[in-house]
């Protein structure tokens, strides 16, 4: 199983470590491991020569205050000089959360950043990792399909069955966080969105609620995430595991 997307940079170093070590003995084989900053690319490039099986990817998160042109620089320029090794440009999108607290936030500066990332995309061919829920989602799929866009993934999806069947239409994927165990629109989700374009991760260091209350995000709570897609397309969580996996890799050619 691939956790597929972790900020494994966000873990202290003792559990940064002890995940390390545990994906080497364990059925997890790799993680993605996203960027939020350009101090964060770096950290997750040196995790990544650490063990081979963090994948990185690198790309600006948009739950923050707009960042100075110099920062964007040096992101940009860490995609060009390691493109070949990573996995995708991520993570990227646009800041739902933050607007919510704050509603006089101007979308347009963030629209022309992650306009820039899709531009990475395309121009090394690597997958776009998305922060894009609600009606942001709408917004994101009308760039990427001004660019013609084909490999995205929306993490942490949620949103209308009107912006499902657009992502689904575009064969964009999605993948199911723990917190599915517990919340009725996540199951929804499940339902309606096909088992071919689904993925699952933990958004680790991000903390979980019911079963998973206190305890430290681990990318091995996946499995109880194909449990319940299993359970919920009914079909046997073998053979969910393997097509999740199989999805995950095909997309992030790992
Ligand atoms: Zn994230």
């Amino acid at each position: 199983m691939i956790d597929a997307h972790i900020h494994l940079d966000w873990y202290n170093q003792e559990d940064q470590q002890q995940i390390l070590q545990d994906i080497t003995n364990s059925s997890v084989e790799g993680l993605i491991a996203v960027s939020s900053d350009s101090k964060s690319c770096q950290k997750v490039w040196d995790l990544h020569i650490q063990n081979q099986y963090v994948y990185p990817a690198f790309g600006w998160h948009p739950e923050q205050p707009i960042p100075s042109k110099a920062e964007l620089e040096q992101i940009e320029a860490m995609i060009r000089k390691h493109h070949k090794n990573l996995v995708a440009i991520g993570e990227v999108g646009l800041p739902y959360y933050k607007r919510q607290e704050d509603t006089r936030i101007h979308l347009q500066p963030y629209l022309e950043i992650l306009e820039r990332f899709i531009l990475l995309a395309k121009e090394f061919d690597l997958p776009i990792v998305l922060h894009a829920i609600y009606e942001d989602a709408e917004l994101v799929c009308d760039l990427l399909e001004k660019h013609r866009i084909k490999k995205a993934h929306f993490h942490w999806f949620k949103g209308s069955s009107s912006i499902l069947n657009r992502m689904m239409k575009n064969k964009y994927m999605i993948s199911i966080t723990p917190d599915c165990l517990y919340e009725k629109e996540i199951q929804e989700i499940i339902r309606q969105y096909p088992l071919e374009l689904l993925m699952v991760e933990t958004d680790g260091p991000w903390q979980f609620e019911g079963p998973f209350k206190d305890k430290m995000t681990h990318p091995k709570m996946i499995k109880y995430s194909i449990k319940m897609i299993s359970e919920t397309k009914e079909k046997s969580s073998e053979s969910v595991e393997d097509l999740i996996t199989f999805n995950t890799k095909k997309f992030y050619e790992i």
